[in-house]
């Protein structure tokens, strides 16, 4: 079938100017066949993967099906997670921005209750929530559901999965039995399927999974690596091809945190997300990446399903996805509308088979890659810069600056001298840093244990800018630790991100049971006592001073 044009769909005059606003023009296969359904009042059970516009695709005809002169909840829409919740409520109010008439808000668990209950009063008539919370508030009569029209669960495989079934059975049960249900999952198992049969009236199956499972802008690229060597190899590729906006994969929580440890022990800003942090740190964490202020998240597949975030370049499966629904839905994080990007999958001798289940099921190539050596990533770096200088010779307008360098000249500095001198002010330091250990001892490997060994002296940022030579360092105290489930990690993170050291100058961090130790600058203490006391770490309220005694 073949995608509609916004323009051929008959919306009203506010939503297809806010359609427009909203820059699409091309409705998504799971949209142009949702849409036209979904207006005719049928249930549906929509199949798509993660980032094929199933937002619009129910929020569009929510919006055209409201009655905005009924000041009564029309319309509940489910979803996993807060973050998700929000989401949605926020591209649905882009949609809704000429129909003054309509007001949605979002629900959710940790928000104030007051705050949300002064928004149903004023006359809502779309509420999106996480099951949970919809649910107390229908226990407390706050949301009554009796002129309920529409339910959509977003994610509902996602929303089963996370134990919500129970509470959206009652919701549903709670609604009119005329309304019309909408389900939308990225898989259909059969717990999905059973869903569907007892509380949906001869729903269109619309499965668009096939269609998109392709990602043709993705690359896609393989490694055999060994487990231990998974490390050395995420940082090798994020080096070669000086990758800013990564999202890596991890099966477990733990694998999260511990590679978040080890990536920011390596000097890269990265952050972990996954079900056992708190909602407001996750949202914080995906805030920054969606900001690109961090480079790197690593989550589980169940804390990154379905956020949305642009310009993601590549993709890491760190660990091998659990089957190929998995493998679709991390890689389909890249390479979103038009844009192109990279996933890397990282597989151990033993589960190369795996690969190729998938390469059968999305019908694209999946690429063996040799990993790159240290030569080859400190050798791409260094002919980037000279590429560098070849360009801004090609480009001219030197003549300024030909002026200083004869000044040396007539000092009686070679040519050679001077570019040379210039070179090692303005070459990347990690490229310097293999320069000097390779002319020592010409051992590339030899670079590895000295980038890390000043590392942890503290002596360069990411960006390799020195910093030796600072002041003096003060120790903190922090009353979480190992007690506390927090790692090392954790605490560099809250401090880094907190106060805005950066987190290369943050010393040594010694874990006891229930207290920890910080070194950190001393011209830094104030400004991370203030930013820090208070903030929580794990869920637990951090207490921070300056240490006395030893
Ligand atoms: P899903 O819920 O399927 O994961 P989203 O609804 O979050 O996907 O949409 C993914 C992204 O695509 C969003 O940034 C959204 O604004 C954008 N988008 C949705 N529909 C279209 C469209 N028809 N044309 C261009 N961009 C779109
Ligand atoms: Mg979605």
């Amino acid at each position: 079938m073949k995608n509609l044009m916004f323009n051929e769909f008959a919306f009203s005059k506010e939503m297809q100017k806010a359609i427009n606003d909203l820059g699409y023009e091309e409705a998504t296969p799971i949209q142009s066949q949702a849409i036209p359904v979904f207006l005719e009042g049928k249930d549906i059970i929509g199949q798509a993967q993660t980032g094929t516009g199933k937002t619009a695709a129910f929020g569009i005809p929510i919006l055209e099906l409201i009655n905005s002169a009924d000041k009564t909840i029309q319309c509940i829409i489910l979803c996993p997670t807060r973050e998700l919740a929000i989401q949605v409520s926020e591209e649905m109010c882009k949609l809704a921005k000429y129909k003054k008439d309509i007001a949605i808000i979002p629900i959710y668990g940790g928000q104030s209750i007051d705050r949300q209950l002064k928004g149903l009063k004023k006359g809502v008539q779309v509420i999106i929530g996480t099951p949970g919370r919809v649910l107390d508030h229908l226990d407390r009569k706050t949301i009554k559901p009796g002129g309920v029209k529409i339910v959509v669960l977003d994610e509902a495989d996602e929303m089963l999965d996370m134990g919500f079934r129970d509470d959206i059975e009652l919701i549903l049960k709670n609604t009119p039995k005329e309304r019309q249900t909408v389900l939308f999952s990225a898989t259909m198992h059969k717990n999905i399927v059973d869903l569907a049969k007892r509380y949906q009236r001869n729903p269109v199956n619309i499965k668009v999974v096939h269609e998109v499972l392709t990602v043709p802008n993705t690359e896609q690229i393989y490694f055999e690596v060994r487990e231990r060597e998974k490390l050395e190899s995420l940082s090798r590729i994020i080096d070669l091809y000086n990758l800013k906006l990564s999202l890596i994969f991890c099966n477990t929580k733990r694998g999260v945190d511990e590679l978040v440890d080890h990536l920011q022990a390596r000097g890269y800003s990265a952050e972990g997300l996954h079900g056992d942090m708190q909602q407001n740190s996750r949202e914080r964490v995906t805030d920054k990446f969606r900001k690109g202020k961090i480079d790197m998240l690593v989550a589980t597949d169940v804390a990154a399903r379905g956020l949305d975030i642009e310009n993601i370049e590549a993709v890491f499966n760190y660990d091998m996805p659990q089957n190929e629904d998995y493998y679709v839905h991390r890689i389909g994080r890249t390479g979103r509308m038009g844009k192109t990007g990279k996933a890397f999958t990282f597989a151990t001798s033993n589960e190369i088979f795996k690969l190729r289940i998938f390469q059968k099921y999305i019908k694209t190539k999946i690429k063996l890659q040799q990993l790159p050596s240290y030569g080859d990533v400190e050798e791409m770096k260094e002919n980037q810069f000279l590429d560098e200088i070849k360009e801004v010779i090609k480009k001219g307008e030197l003549k300024k600056y030909t002026h200083l360098v004869e000044k040396l000249l007539n000092e009686d500095y070679t040519s050679l001298e001077i570019a040379a001198a210039l070179v090692k002010m303005s070459l990347p330091e990690p490229v310097k840093e293999s320069l000097k250990e390779s002319f020592k001892d010409s051992g590339r490997e030899k670079f590895k244990d000295s980038r890390r060994d000043d590392f942890r002296k503290g002596k360069r940022d990411r960006n390799g800018k020195s910093n030796a030579g600072s002041t003096k360092e003060a120790r903190l105290f922090l009353n979480v630790g190992k007690k506390d489930k927090v790692h090392p990690g954790d605490i560099l993170g809250a401090l880094a991100g907190e106060s805005g050291l950066p987190g290369n100058l943050i010393g040594d961090i010694d874990m006891y049971d229930s207290y920890s130790f910080v070194n950190v600058p001393e011209n830094y203490v104030d400004k991370i006592i203030d930013s820090v006391s208070g903030c929580n770490i794990k869920g637990k309220k951090v207490h921070i001073e300056e240490a006395t005694g030893k």
